[in-house]
């Protein structure tokens, strides 16, 4: 594998040449199919149609190969990936030597496919190997057309398209040898030239994002060593303050009480906040999240159970429908549980009472669909991209409910993101708001 590509794109363009292969496999049949059934050149369509069908038994062969070495994940891997690489570039060369030679040799136009190939092998492999791929065509040619010439190979000739026998002219044979030979070099030399140049961005703007990364890193701990300092401190305030509103260090007047109150209010929405973004950060921070089974069905009582109170302080019923076939899932049940209780709160304060909310989980083999739905006030359409940036609110919430941290949501995405999961908003103004999460069972 060339230095500049990485990992993960050179698979998948190890599929595009796959694919390419596949396209490869239908062409020659219809072309044979065509030249005999149409232009009745007399070609001897038994080995052409042979040629085909090993082209596609060694893809079919090297799909299953590059799907069962993905998933292995093991070291090495890429290098192992590589060499197979240049095995089909090599075997993709011969088989067209091949059949260029059972359909006229060096009087058959198709010749000039071979350019393709060195295109292919330029974007895939590294400069070296790419030369040493056209040199591997050009002596494979050579071998073909002088063995043709000579009669060590018998020349299958191209009658009603080519008149005369070019495969004895050895002055025409030379010709177009030489434009061969050059055609295919430089086509390696331009093709490799203008990959390296975009993989050298490519390569740039990795760095920058890895970078970027880095500076995302060093904020989050510069956060979480500052919001644990406020932390604390806020639990020293509010333990200084408990004492003196409960009256233990001596009776209070009206307007001190009130004064205490709304201290104590004040302290109580940022020890809130704060906990909020030491979890955010801590999620951030945290390179592994130890997983297991659990039972989904069960988290969801729980986290239903957790919110139960405030939906009857406002009326709302929630109502829950779980697909039979659910049952344990593998993650971390304590921030999904989380997750789901953030979700179900926001869906109680942004209902009006009476309000309905509802949770659906849905079986969908692979994965488990757990859906939240209320009919309160909705997000403007416009903001549903931005809902779950950090600290972000919506304009019609902060009307209903003053305080919020905006940090909800964003939570909720890292622990569902970090499950390979996936989270998506629908929602309209005044008529309610619906929070899917996509959750892999493994
Ligand atoms: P907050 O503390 O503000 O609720 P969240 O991150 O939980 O923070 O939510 C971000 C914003 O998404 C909210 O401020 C609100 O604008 C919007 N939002 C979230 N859930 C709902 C919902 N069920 N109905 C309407 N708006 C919602």
């Amino acid at each position: 594998m060339p230095k500049y590509i990485s990992e993960k794109s050179f698979v998948e363009r190890i599929y595009w040449l796959i694919r390419l292969r596949w396209v490869a496999v239908v062409s020659i049949i219809l072309a044979v199919s065509f030249a005999t059934g149409i232009l009745k050149i007399p070609l001897v369509v038994f080995p052409l149609y042979a040629i085909a069908c090993i082209i596609a038994f060694y893809n079919l062969a090297f799909f299953i190969f590059i799907a069962v070495q993905k998933n292995r994940e093991s070291p090495g891997l890429f290098l192992l990936i590589n060499k197979f690489t240049n095995l089909q570039i090599t075997l993709d060369l011969y088989f067209l030597a091949v059949l260029i030679h059972y359909s006229g040799g060096i009087e058959n136009p198709f010749i000039f496919y071979f350019v393709f190939h060195m295109i292919i092998a330029s974007i895939l492999l590294s400069r070296r190997a790419s030369f040493l791929q056209a040199t591997f065509a050009v002596a494979l040619f050579f071998s073909i057309v002088m063995s043709e010439y000579y009669g060590v190979l018998p020349h299958y000739s191209l009658k009603r398209f080519i008149s005369y026998d070019q495969h004895k002219n050895l002055i025409y044979i030379l010709g177009v040898y030489f434009v061969f030979v050059s055609t295919l070099y430089i086509a390696v030399y331009m093709a490799t030239s203008i990959t390296k140049r975009l993989r050298g961005h490519e390569k740039e703007l990795r760095k920058a994002n890895e970078l970027l990364n880095e500076k995302d890193r060093i904020k989050s701990e510069y956060v979480l060593r500052v919001t644990h300092d406020i932390k604390e401190h806020l639990a020293a305030i509010q333990g200084c303050i408990e004492p003196v509103s409960s009256g233990i260090t001596g009776a209070l007047n009206q307007k001190q009480k009130d004064l205490l109150s709304r201290a104590e209010q004040r302290t109580e929405k940022l020890v809130f906040f704060v906990k909020a973004l030491l979890e955010i950060t801590r999620i951030k921070l945290s390179k592994h999240i130890e997983m297991d089974y659990f039972s989904l069905p069960k988290t969801v009582a729980s986290a239903i159970s957790f919110v139960e109170a405030r939906a009857k302080d406002k009326g709302i019923i929630i109502n829950c429908q779980i697909a039979a076939e659910i049952d344990k899932i593998k993650g971390a049940q304590i921030y999904i549980e989380e997750t789901i209780v953030n979700i179900l709160v926001n869906s109680l304060k942004y209902s009006q009472e009476n309000g309905k909310v509802e949770i659906v989980l849905k079986d969908q083999g692979n994965t488990v669909l757990i859906k939240i739905t209320d009919n309160g006030i909705g997000i403007p359409k416009d903001e549903i991209p931005k809902i779950c940036q950090e600290f972000y609110r919506a304009s019609n919430a902060k009307a209903v409910e003053k305080t919020g941290t905006g940090l909800g949501l964003s939570i909720a995405k890292q622990v569902v993101e970090r499950h390979n999961g996936r989270i998506w908003i629908e929602s309209d103004v005044g008529k309610g708001c619906s929070v899917s999460i996509e959750l892999p069972k493994e």
